[in-house]
């Protein structure tokens, strides 16, 4: 998989890229991630890629010059299967949305600042909208972080163990169980007894039991 980001602030990037299941990913080879400088597409002497916003009101707004001009080149090397914009008022992200994500060949994303960008761009560059939720940040940088990562650890061969992704919560519409590691018991708390047994099909249903639990007292809505 192949993505490409369009930002005007890369720095906040790289170092999330270089560490973690998205570096594991892209050792591998199965993921590629390019940056590319909003700025390196200005085409004026101060690489400027913003402007005032049009009417009353404060802010400033990104220029659709440069966001085109990116898009269109990154266009002349390859086909994408989506172009996507990090925005509070996009469609959510879930776990779903980063399956179907997951399975995807070449996909841009491109990170908003100040106001936003000029709606022009949204109406004829971008394919889809995506928020990480009901919150506002600065710029689209960690949000688009947010969604390589969670993209990133379902592609086939990212993680070592591909069928720890499918135990996550939200897969089967519920929570995961509650997971423990060694020592046995540490200041009288003790690991369950079941997960000690050996019997997998006893592990099994114990976890399906907890996992519903769970789900039912925290979050009942994914049930419904
Ligand atoms: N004026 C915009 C609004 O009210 O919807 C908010 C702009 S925000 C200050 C600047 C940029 O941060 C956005 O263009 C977007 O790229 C990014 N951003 C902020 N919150 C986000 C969220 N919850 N999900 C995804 N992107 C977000």
């Amino acid at each position: 998989m192949r993505i490409d980001f369009i930002t005007c602030l890369p720095e906040l990037l790289y170092s999330f890229f270089n560490y973690s299941i998205v570096k594991r990913a892209q050792s591998k080879g199965i993921l590629t991630i390019n940056v590319h400088n909003l700025r390196d597409y200005a085409n004026n002497k101060h690489k400027q890629v913003d402007d005032y916003a049009y009417g009353v009101g404060a802010g400033m707004v990104l220029k659709i010059e440069p966001i085109d001009s990116c898009v269109q080149n990154l266009k002349k090397e390859r086909e994408y299967d989506e172009v996507i914009y990090m925005t509070p008022d996009g469609e959510k992200l879930d776990q779903k949305m980063a399956n179907t994500l997951s399975l995807k060949k070449n996909i841009i994303i491109l990170c908003g600042h100040y106001k936003g960008v000029d709606q022009r761009v949204r109406d004829s560059l971008i394919t889809k909208e995506v928020s990480i939720g009901d919150y506002v940040l600065s710029g689209g940088e960690l949000a688009g972080a947010v969604l390589v990562d969670s993209i990133g650890r379902l592609i086939p061969g990212v993680l070592s163990d591909e069928t720890s992704a499918l135990t996550d919560s939200f897969q089967d519409n519920l929570l995961a169980p509650p997971i423990y590691t060694r020592p046995r018991e540490y200041k009288g708390m003790e690991v369950p007894e079941v997960l000690l047994s050996g019997n997998d099909a006893k592990i099994e249903e114990w976890r399906s039991e907890l996992a519903l639990q769970k789900t039912k007292k925290f979050r009942p809505d994914l049930l419904t």
